[in-house]
């Protein structure tokens, strides 16, 4: 037997399902006679057993986990984007409201502290908490109900 013979039997293993009739004998017949061939034909059709059953499970496996590892990254990504967009109206909510009720409340509390006898300190201080008390109210409602919206598509 040469060299060539040999790597010939082993092309032909590889491509043992396309092989011709006359092919698969010779191969058959070198096989008989070499042991070397034979043992490399063993471990080649261990290796495609093994191909066919496991690893493509695993792959299988690994598509389906990769898939829902992209679904819920995008997921998680609305996420961030839904609660960006509360955080966002909650700003500008404040902003308006405040902008809004701001002068009229800063007269009325001008007024209310000259009627009172009250320093200019003191109703500017009065006015300051009731602006700041229901914006910081609104915020912390709509951050969690962000939090909260978040949490419900964790759970899907
Ligand atoms: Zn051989």
């Amino acid at each position: 037997m040469t060299r060539n013979t040999h790597d010939e039997a082993r092309e032909w293993i590889a491509l043992v399902d396309s092989l011709s009739d006359a092919q698969q004998i010779a191969l058959g017949k070198h096989l008989n006679e070499c042991g070397v061939c034979r043992n490399y034909q063993e471990a080649a059709s261990q290796v495609v057993r093994a191909l066919r059953s496991e690893p493509i499970a695993a792959d299988s496996r690994l598509v389906r986990a990769t898939q829902m590892r992209v679904r819920f990254h995008a997921a998680r990504l609305r996420e961030a984007r839904e609660r960006m967009w509360l955080v966002g109206m909650a700003c500008v909510g404040v902003g308006v409201s405040t902008a809004l009720t701001a002068p009229l409340l800063w007269r009325l509390f001008a007024w209310m502290g000259e009627q009172a006898g009250v320093s200019n300190s003191v109703w500017q201080a009065g006015f300051a908490f009731f602006c700041v008390v229901p914006a910081l109210a609104a915020s912390v409602l709509l951050l969690a109900r962000g939090t909260h919206l978040s949490h419900d598509e964790e759970k899907h």
